[in-house]
Order: C-alpha cells, then sequence, then structure tokens
C-alpha cells in the first residue's frame, strides 16, 4: 500500500512538472522557432541543435546556437545529453567556420539569468565576430 501511495505521489508530481514544463515550451519564442511556427534565418540546422541569426544583431557575424529541446539555462544543462551538450560549442565553432571568422577570432557568450540580461528563458550561445570585440 505504502508503495503505491508513492507511486501515486510521483505521478502526480511528474504531471504536475511536465505541464509546467509544457506551459514554458509553449511561451518560449525559441520553442516556436524550433517547431519552425516563426520564421527565423537559420545557418545551421540538425537533429538536436539549430543556429540561427539573431534578430538584433551586434556585430556583422551574430548567431545564436540552441539545444532543439527547452532548456532555460545553464543550470538545467543536466536535462541534455553529454552529446549534445558538447555539439552546442561545436556547432558554434562550425557557425564561426562558415563566417570566415576562425583566423579573426569570435566570441561564444551565455548571458545566464537576470544579471546577465538573459532575455529569452532557452539556454543559448551567442556566437559573435567579425569586428574587434571588448568585453562588456
Ligand atoms: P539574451 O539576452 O542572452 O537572452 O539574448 C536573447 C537574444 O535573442 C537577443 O540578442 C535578441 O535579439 C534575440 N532574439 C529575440 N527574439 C528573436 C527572434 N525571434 N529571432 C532571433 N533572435 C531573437
Ligand atoms: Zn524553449
Amino acid at each position: 500500500m505504502r508503495e503505491r501511495w508513492r507511486h501515486w505521489v510521483v505521478a502526480k508530481h511528474r504531471e504536475r512538472w511536465d505541464r509546467r514544463l509544457r506551459m514554458s515550451e509553449i511561451d518560449c519564442i525559441f520553442c516556436q522557432i524550433v517547431a519552425g511556427d516563426l520564421d527565423a534565418e537559420v545557418v545551421h540546422d540538425e537533429e538536436e541543435v539549430l543556429a540561427f541569426r539573431d534578430i538584433n544583431g551586434r556585430a556583422p557575424m551574430h548567431v545564436l546556437v540552441i539545444p532543439k529541446r527547452h532548456v532555460a539555462n545553464l543550470e538545467g544543462i543536466g536535462d541534455l545529453s553529454d552529446v549534445v551538450a558538447k555539439r552546442l560549442f561545436e556547432v558554434a565553432s562550425l557557425v564561426a567556420e562558415k563566417h570566415g571568422v576562425v583566423e579573426s577570432g569570435y566570441a561564444v557568450r551565455i548571458n545566464n539569468g537576470d544579471d546577465a540580461g538573459q532575455a529569452i528563458p532557452h539556454l543559448h550561445l551567442h556566437v559573435i565576430g567579425g569586428e574587434r570585440l571588448g568585453m562588456p
């Protein structure tokens, strides 16, 4: 009986958590881009990772690299497989190569949380280059 009760509690908790997760995905602009419901200028598309131009590019190259699975920030990176977590950086490098900025250099930046100015709560790497960059 105790065991059945425990299962019920776990199931309820998971149900509530899934619902919260789905809500955040519905509201999430980047999930909408992944789903094809919102247009973006895609520069690289593969099974688990997507790269598209930042709508408000602040350098000649300003691309966002995201996991297709909704993860809000670095604190959620454990929800991604090790392969995908690594792949985000490999795609950032591929994007830089595509834009011919590997030699000149580029920045990969994650704004995480309020103080960093994170506006979209879907983990993303800013890949920025094509001009001399400073540290903010
Ligand atoms: P952050 O402040 O790190 O959360 O960065 C969010 C970035 O997403 C900003 O640089 C925005 O310009 C960019 N952005 C917001 N909406 C879109 C969109 N629909 N397509 C492409 N980039 C976007
Ligand atoms: Zn999302």
